[in-house]
C-alpha cells in the first residue's frame, strides 16, 4: 500500500525528463526533491521527434500532467518502399508524434521553480550508511536520503556506482534530419508525408514520419518531416572517420552536427540519389544539417548502489528501433516512486525497484537489438544472424517499428 513519505529527501540529478517526472513522482508521494542539472541553460530538444506510446502518457498523467495535454501529430498508417518508389507493404497503426521540447515543456512546467537548479554538475558521491551526498563541481554538497542518477547516456552516476558499464557500439549509426513541411515537393509530402515510411536498401534501413512543427505547431502545412536512416559503420574505419571534424579532431561516442564535415554530408546525399526511392532521396536532399546518432546499447545487471539508484538512459539504453527512450525513462520514474511507496525502508523500495526494472530493461534492449541486427555489419552469434534474418522483411520492419512493448 502507498504511504506518504514527508520527511525523506532526494538528490535527483539530471534535469530533463526522466529526472523531472521522477522527482515530480516523489514529490506527490510526500518527498523533499532538489533537481540539480548539469547544464547552465534551460535544456532545449535537438529537435528529432518523439513516438509516444499509451505508457508514456499515462506516467506523465500519473505526474500530474493534465491529460487534455496529450496531442501531436497523429499518424494511422504505415507503408514499406521498393527502390523504385512502389509500395511493398502496408500496414496501420495508430500513433501520436510529437517533439522532446514539448514533452519537456509539460514537465518542466508542471515541476515549477523551486528546487530546481542549473549549471550543478554532479563530480563526485559519498555514500553514509542511511544517507548519501552529493558532490558538485561548484563546490555544492548535498546530503539526502536518496540520490537518483537520472543524468542520461554518459551518466556520471554510472561511472562512479558502476564504472565497468559501457556503452557497447552497435556497428551502425542513425543519420537524422527534418525538412519543415511547407519545404517538400508536393508529390513527395503526398506520397509520404501522412505515413511512418519505411525503406530498406541492403542493410540499411530508413523510417519517416511526420513530426510537430516549431512551437508545437500541429497545424498542416507547419509541421516537419523527420527521417532517421540507419547504416553500418566501422567503428575503427567509417565511425572514426564521420567522427573526425574539419579539425581533425576525433570526438568520442558522438560529434556536434555543425562539426560533422561537408564532405561527410555531401557522401550521405550522393548515397541517397544512389540506394533511396526517389520521395526519400528528395527528403535527404532537402534537409539542411543532417545530424548523427551513433547507435549504443547499455546494459546492466544493477541499478540499486547503497542509496544510489539510476533510470532512464543512465540505466538502460535500447537502439531506437523499439522508440523507448523517454516512454522508458518515464516508466522507470513511476516504477521508482510506486516502490520507494509500497515498502517500510527506502533500501526494500530500491531492491524492489531494481528487480522490477532490470529484467525488463533487459528486454527492451533485447527487442531493440534484435530489430537492429540486420544493419550490424559483424554478426557475433547464432542468435543475431536468426534475428537480422527476421527483421529485414518488410512486413516485419513495418510491424515491428516502434510499436508498444507488450
Ligand atoms: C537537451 C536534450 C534534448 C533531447 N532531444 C531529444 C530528441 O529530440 N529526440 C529524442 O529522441 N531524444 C532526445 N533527448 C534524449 C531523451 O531525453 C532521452 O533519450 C530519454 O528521454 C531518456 O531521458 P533521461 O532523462 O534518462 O536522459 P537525458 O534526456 O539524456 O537527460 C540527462 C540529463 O542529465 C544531465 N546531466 C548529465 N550529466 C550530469 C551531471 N554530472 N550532473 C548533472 N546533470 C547531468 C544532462 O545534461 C541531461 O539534461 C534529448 C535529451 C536532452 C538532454
Amino acid at each position: 500500500m502507498a504511504r506518504a513519505h514527508t520527511n525523506r529527501t532526494a538528490l535527483v540529478v539530471g534535469g530533463s525528463i526522466g529526472g523531472l517526472v521522477a522527482g515530480l513522482l516523489l514529490r506527490k508521494s510526500g518527498w523533499q526533491v532538489t533537481i540539480c542539472e548539469r547544464s547552465p541553460v534551460p535544456l532545449a530538444g535537438r529537435g528529432a521527434g518523439i513516438v509516444t506510446h499509451r505508457a508514456l502518457w499515462d506516467s506523465l498523467f500519473a505526474a500530474g500532467i493534465d491529460p487534455a495535454m496529450e496531442d501531436g501529430v497523429v499518424v494511422e498508417n504505415r507503408a514499406a518502399f521498393a527502390r523504385d518508389g512502389s509500395v511493398l507493404e502496408r500496414s496501420s497503426y495508430h500513433q501520436i508524434m510529437t517533439s522532446w521540447d514539448r514533452l519537456f515543456a509539460l514537465v518542466r512546467e508542471e515541476w515549477g521553480e523551486h528546487g530546481y537548479h542549473l549549471g550543478r554538475e554532479l563530480a563526485a558521491i559519498t555514500h553514509n550508511a542511511d544517507s548519501v551526498v552529493g558532490h558538485f563541481t561548484d563546490g555544492t554538497m548535498l546530503t539526502a536520503d536518496l540520490l537518483v542518477g537520472a543524468d542520461g547516456f554518459r551518466s556520471s552516476v554510472r561511472q562512479i556506482v558502476a564504472p565497468d558499464v559501457q556503452p557497447l557500439y552497435a556497428g551502425y549509426v542513425g543519420w537524422r534530419g527534418m525538412v519543415e513541411e511547407g519545404d517538400l515537393p508536393p508529390d513527395t509530402h503526398t506520397a509520404i508525408f501522412n505515413i511512418f515510411g519505411f525503406c530498406l536498401p541492403p542493410g540499411e534501413q530508413l523510417i519517416t514520419y511526420p513530426v510537430v512543427g516549431e512551437d508545437h505547431d500541429v497545424r498542416p502545412g507547419h509541421r516537419r518531416l523527420n527521417f532517421v536512416w540507419y547504416r553500418p559503420a566501422a567503428a575503427a574505419h567509417e565511425l572514426a572517420d564521420i567522427l573526425t571534424d574539419a579539425k581533425g579532431h576525433t570526438h568520442a561516442l558522438s560529434i556536434p552536427p555543425p562539426l560533422i564535415r561537408p564532405e561527410v554530408i555531401a557522401r550521405l546525399r550522393a548515397d541517397s540519389e544512389r540506394l533511396l526511392p526517389p520521395h526519400f532521396a528528395t527528403l535527404v536532399r532537402t534537409t539542411k544539417a543532417p545530424f548523427l546518432q551513433p547507435i549504443y546499447d547499455i546494459e546492466q545487471d544493477r541499478l540499486a548502489f547503497g542509496r544510489a539508484v539510476l533510470l532512464g538512459d543512465a540505466a538502460f539504453q535500447a537502439r531506437p528501433h523499439v522508440g523507448a527512450g523517454v516512454t522508458k525513462a518515464a516508466l522507470d520514474a513511476v516504477a521508482l516512486a510506486q516502490n520507494l511507496a509500497s515498502h517500510n525502508t527506502i533500501d526494500d523500495g530500491l531492491a524492489a525497484y531494481q528487480a522490477e526494472r532490470v529484467p525488463q530493461g533487459k528486454r527492451i534492449v533485447q527487442r531493440a537489438r534484435h530489430l537492429g541486427a540486420y544493419m550490424q555489419a559483424h554478426l557475433a552469434n547464432d542468435e543475431e544472424r536468426a534475428a537480422a534474418q527476421r527483421h529485414h522483411s518488410p512486413r516485419a520492419v513495418i510491424e515491428e517499428t516502434a510499436v508498444a512493448d507488450s
